[in-house]
Formats: C-alpha cells, sequence, structure tokens
C-alpha cells in the first residue's frame, strides 16, 4: 500500500472499522456510524481486523486495546505499518489510561474511554476524521504545487530551446531596460560574444544608439501603447549590416508593462538586392537612351529636311539611324537572355556534346569577320575527347561570344587559339587571344552587366556589356565555371568549365 492518502472524494463515504470483542460496542458503534451515513464493517478480534484492513483501505479505525490474542496495542502496530496516514482510535476502559497514552505515542491520533455515549464518540471521530480530510486538502495542494513549478519549470526551458532555435534574433529587457533573455541569432547579428551573463543594462552589452532609443521607447508609456514599433538599425563603423528591429513591450494581463522584447532580423542582402536592382533599372534607361535619341535626332533632321536635297546624304542617315535600331535591338535581346537566365525560364536540353563539334560550329559562324580582320583561328583538339553535357544552343552561343570578343578585341592580323582539356569531372575550353587584354583593376568586373572597358583602342568598339555577363550566368547555369587571364597589351584568355557527360546523366534529363 503506498505511503500517500489515497485520492478519494471527501464526497465518497468515509470508511470505518471497528475492532473490539464486545459484541454491544460493536454493534453500537455501527449503528450509532451507519446513521451518520459512514460505511462500517467490525472485527471481534485483532487478527480479523488486519484481514479486514488489508483487502481494502479504511479511513479510520476503533480499536479497542484489551483484547484476547492480539493486543490493540500489537493491531494499531501493524495497521500504521499498512498505512501511516489512517486515523486511529484506542477505546480503552478507565484502568488502561496509560496504555491509552503508549497507543498516542505509537501513532494513535486519540483515546476514547469507556464508556462511551454516542455524542462522545462523533466529537472524537469527527476530530479525528477532520485532520485526516485537511491532511488530505493538504497534501493535494501540495501536489499541485509541484505539479505547477515543474509545469513552469518545463514552459521555461521549452520557450528557451525554441528561442534559442530561433533564425531571427530575440532580445528581451525588463522594465528597468536590463537584458535577461537572447538567443544565439542575436548574438552573431550584434557581433556580440557568447555570454551567459544577464541582469545588466542593454548597454553594458551593446552601443547602439538606435537599438537603444527603440527600446527605451517600447518601455515607454508612450511607445508602450503601439503593437509594433519598427526600424532600422545600422550595425558597425561601415553600416554595412543592416537590421530590420521590431519592438514592443511585454505586458501582463492588467496592462502593466514588465519589459520589453525586440526581434531582429538582418535584412542586409536585401537592400542590396533592392539597390543592385534599382543601378540595373537606371542602368538599363541610361543604355537605352543614347541609341534611341541618336535615332530620334537622324529622324527629326530627315523630317525637317535639314540635310538638304541630297538623296545621297538621307540614305546615309537613314543607314545610321538602322544601325542605331539594331544595336537597341541586340541590346534588347541581351537584356531579354539575362531575364529569362534569372528567372530560369531557358528550356535546357541534357545532351552529350562533343566539343569538336561545338568549336567548329561557332567559328564558322565567325570566319567571315575574322577573315575581315585578318585574325588567324586555330582550333587544336586531340583525336579522342571526352564529351561535356548540356544544351548545345546555350553553349554555343557562349563559345560564340566568346570567340567573337577574340576577334572583336584584337588588332588586324592578330591570333585567336581554341584548346580543350579534360580532367575527372570537367571538359575545359579555352579562348586565347593576343589581343588588347584587360586592364587588371578591370578583371573583377567584367562579368558585370553593362561594364564596358573603356580606353583609346575601344571606343569605337559597339557592345552592350552584357555578354559576358550572360556567358557566366549560362555556364553557372550548366554548374560550371568560368575563368579569365589577361595582360593588357598582350591579350586574354577565357577557359570556361562544363562538366563531362556520364552514361546516367541520360536519365536524368531535364
Ligand atoms: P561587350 O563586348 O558588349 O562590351 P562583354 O560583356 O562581352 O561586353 O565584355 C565586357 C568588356 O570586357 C568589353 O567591353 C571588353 O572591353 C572586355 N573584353 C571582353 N572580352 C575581351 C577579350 N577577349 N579581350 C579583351 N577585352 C575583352
Amino acid at each position: 500500500m503506498s505511503n500517500s492518502i489515497p485520492t478519494q472524494s471527501t464526497k465518497e463515504k468515509e470508511r470505518i472499522l471497528v475492532v473490539d470483542d464486545e459484541r454491544g460496542i460493536r454493534q453500537g458503534c455501527r449503528r450509532i456510524l451507519q446513521s451518520e451515513g459512514f460505511e462500517v464493517e467490525t472485527a471481534e478480534n485483532g487478527n480479523e481486523g488486519l484481514a479486514k484492513a488489508k483487502e481494502s483501505p479504511y479511513d479510520l479505525i476503533l480499536i479497542d486495546l484489551m483484547m484476547p490474542g492480539m493486543g490493540g496495542l500489537e493491531l494499531l502496530h501493524h495497521i500504521r505499518e499498512l498505512d501511516p496516514e489512517i486515523i486511529a482510535l484506542v477505546i480503552t476502559g478507565y484502568a488502561t489510561v496509560e496504555t491509552a497514552v503508549e497507543a498516542m505515542k505509537q501513532g494513535a491520533y486519540d483515546y476514547i474511554p469507556k464508556p462511551f455515549t454516542p455524542d462522545q464518540l462523533m466529537a472524537v471521530l469527527n476530530r479525528g476524521l477532520e485532520t485526516r480530510r485537511l491532511r488530505f486538502e493538504r497534501q493535494q495542494l501540495l501536489e499541485e504545487r509541484d505539479r505547477k513549478l515543474l509545469e513552469v519549470a518545463n514552459e521555461k526551458s521549452q520557450t528557451r530551446t525554441i528561442v534559442g532555435c530561433m533564425a531571427d534574433g530575440v532580445l528581451v529587457v525588463n522594465r528597468e531596460g536590463q537584458l535577461v533573455l537572447w538567443n544565439p541569432a542575436a548574438l552573431a547579428q550584434l557581433n556580440l560574444k557568447n555570454t551567459t551573463e544577464t541582469g545588466k543594462p542593454l548597454s553594458h552589452y551593446i552601443q547602439n544608439d538606435d537599438l537603444q532609443k527603440l527600446i527605451d521607447y517600447a518601455l515607454s508609456p508612450e511607445g508602450s501603447g503601439y503593437t509594433m514599433i519598427s526600424q532600422e538599425i545600422a550595425i558597425g563603423h561601415d553600416g554595412k549590416k543592416v537590421l530590420m528591429a521590431d519592438a514592443a513591450a511585454v505586458k501582463e494581463d492588467m496592462g502593466e508593462t514588465l519589459g520589453a522584447v525586440a526581434v531582429l532580423r538582418d535584412i542586409s542582402e536585401l537592400i542590396e538586392i533592392d539597390r543592385v536592382k534599382s543601378q540595373f533599372v537606371s542602368m538599363v534607361a541610361h543604355e537605352l537612351r543614347t541609341p534611341l535619341a541618336a535615332i530620334e535626332g537622324y529622324i527629326d533632321t530627315c523630317l525637317a529636311c535639314a540635310a538638304g536635297d541630297d538623296p545621297e546624304t538621307h540614305r546615309k542617315m537613314q543607314q545610321r539611324a538602322k544601325e542605331r535600331a539594331h544595336s537597341l535591338l541586340d541590346l534588347v535581346n541581351d537584356l531579354l537572355t539575362v531575364s529569362k537566365i534569372e528567372a530560369g525560364k531557358i528550356a535546357k536540353k541534357k545532351e552529350p556534346l562533343a566539343a569538336r563539334e561545338l568549336i567548329t560550329r561557332s567559328v564558322e559562324l565567325l570566319k567571315e569577320e575574322a577573315a575581315r580582320k585578318k585574325i588567324s583561328v586555330d582550333v587544336k583538339i586531340p583525336e579522342r575527347f571526352p564529351d561535356m553535357v548540356g544544351d548545345r544552343n546555350d553553349l554555343e552561343r557562349v563559345l560564340i561570344n566568346l570567340l567573337a570578343n577574340a576577334l572583336k578585341y584584337n588588332s588586324e592580323g592578330g591570333r585567336v587559339t581554341v584548346t580543350v582539356s579534360a580532367d575527372d569531372d570537367f571538359v575545359a575550353t579555352s579562348v586565347e587571344d593576343n589581343g588588347f587584354g584587360i586592364p587588371p583593376e578591370d578583371v573583377p568586373r567584367i562579368f558585370d552587366e553593362f561594364f564596358r572597358v573603356e580606353d583609346e583602342k575601344r571606343r569605337y568598339i559597339t557592345g552592350t556589356g552584357l555578354g559576358l555577363s550572360i556567358v557566366k550566368k549560362t555556364v553557372e547555369s550548366h554548374f560550371g565555371r568560368i575563368e579569365v587571364k589577361s595582360e593588357l597589351g598582350k591579350g586574354s584568355t577565357f577557359t570556361i568549365f562544363i562538366p563531362k557527360w556520364r552514361p546516367d546523366d541520360s536519365t536524368k534529363r531535364g
């Protein structure tokens, strides 16, 4: 039997066991107690009483101290071993008051001397049962408190775990503005060292006026009226890292401010994307304006007959307008290609491609241009060479772009050489020229949209500045990469690395 008090409802009938060898006492007690609404069992000796107590639990036991066989004290001992919380009342004659005292020392709750009236019995018994009920309630309260404490502890650790796992930074301060909770994301965002120390003002951990002001405002009577206050906060001296901080007062049910919480999100990348996008839009507008303005100029001149009546002059102007319109079309086409690549809309085939075939076709397309500038184009490909994997049209466009640049940024009589090599994973195709080369400071920027090297030699060479950016994006969309080596005045080598074809690529067509 458990040591705790049975968790029975006090509304249930309380159970009483009367153990007395005197039949009259047993019957008298049964009658009185039943009329009071108790459930009563009787036993005429210690052994029978003990057996009944073992069978089912009782709230109270009345024990006659003077019984033949197992005496009352011995029974009390056994009964209390079974259930230490049971209320035991001993019934005793005048002659055995000392034994009654002894019984109480051994855990009996009270004693009642014989003979007793029903009222006397009920007075002692009710006191005993009341004590038991109070003990029972107290025990329940203690258990409830323990359970609540455990719940609070569990909730606290759950909250810590959840806050700890959040990708957004979290800072919590109490109403005095002292830091009481933070998570690792907040430490990383604010460039703080890992610390376990809490309870100091926020300024002890980080000196950031904007963050401090935001939290102070959230704590203030004025600011705590808002559901949330949001502000961008620059971190560090260069201001490159920007956090979006959402702060709010933490309030208890009655509306009193207990502290404030700030949730931090790193928006540096979004700001950078935004900047690049608007820069791109303004560059596009700028690039479109020049040829459009020129075309408009030619048309205006023709319309105003400012060029006189000479049909040849008119034809030349129309020819120039057409050339500008053509370069405008090139630009728009390049822009469309860029946006398609970025949106991932170019449907790619995954097919085995022989370097020889791709390169020969691309060189063939530029044959006339090479001949016009008297530039020799050599292609060096070993007899047996592994295929690469990719989209034929895409990779042909890449090679044409690189070859066209090698011819465009080259002097008459120059030289272009195309070579291939392969390692375990990639097929590398290099386009080498001995042309103008690229100034070292410009090399890192040549893959940027609209970037063009500007120097005396290239002054009259037209272009959009989008070719190499398209090349790079295309190569990367094939899981490849591009490298460049260049020396001003000596020449450049562009090398693209495209994954090798493997037989199981055919099962992953996409
Ligand atoms: P575009 O040729 O339309 O200007 P690209 O993106 O193809 O644009 O090239 C960017 C810049 O890189 C060019 O303006 C050119 O100055 C330089 N460049 C590209 N390829 C070569 C090359 N093979 N040799 C020298 N300069 C090159």
